[in-house]
């Protein structure tokens, strides 16, 4: 049986979060491999396999009674983990997200509660400077809730994400980037495309 990051890779890759190309990022950089995880949440059965696969992988002792996200990319995946951490351990688990107005803090709305002492996993998509996920920490302290961890589907940190907390991810992805200049694909004379810009564009929220 593959271990569960080449298992999870396969399933990123055969939904199209994970494509192979030639890519201009809007860093400016080029680069063979493009993530975006919104393409595996067009395939719900796909996302519960991996949010199962996740749970899978957490310790039996770690106790949730609450998973929050951050809107808006997260709040599928926390979803679905919610619902994979109930089934495995036969107990209620909620599924809650966080939002903000641009340039605001998150906030709990549509009356979603943290209570005193409760634990909560704070869910993401994909983790590349944990910026978002690190912001719901206050929002969770704020309500007098502790949180256990954090699960995302990739980790894009580089190891750099490292909060006091657990953090557990199906897979890392560390696409080698390149500049213009030393990039290996063009100098085997292909160019560099927007990954999906169209597509993108819809879902802008989604894109990391
Ligand atoms: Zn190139």
């Amino acid at each position: 049986m593959p271990d569960t990051q080449t298992e999870a890779v396969r399933l990123l890759e055969e939904t199209g979060a994970v494509k192979t190309g030639h890519f201009l990022l809007s860093s400016g950089l080029h680069s063979g491999k493009y993530c975006q995880c919104a393409a595996l949440f067009e395939h719900p059965g796909v996302a519960a396999k991996m949010a199962a696969m996740l749970v899978s992988t957490l310790p039996p002792t770690l106790s949730v009674d609450v998973v929050l996200a951050p809107a808006l990319g997260g709040v599928l995946w926390g979803y679905e983990v919610a619902r994979a951490l109930g089934n495995a351990r036969r107990a209620a688990v909620r599924s809650l997200f966080a939002e903000r107005q641009t340039g605001q803090a998150f906030e709990l709305r549509r009356g979603f509660e943290i209570k005193p002492g409760e634990r909560v996993l704070l869910a993401e998509d994909v983790v590349t400077t944990g910026g978002s996920v690190m912001e719901l920490v206050p929002l969770v302290e704020a309500s007098g809730g502790v949180v256990a961890a954090f699960a995302a589907v990739a980790d894009r940190s580089r190891g750099k994400f490292r909060p006091e907390q657990p953090f557990f991810s199906l897979v890392k992805l560390d696409f080698e980037t390149f500049e213009q200049g030393s990039c290996p694909m063009c100098k085997a004379g292909s160019s560099a495309v927007k990954p999906g810009s169209r597509a993108i564009a819809g879902a802008a929220g989604w894109s990391r």
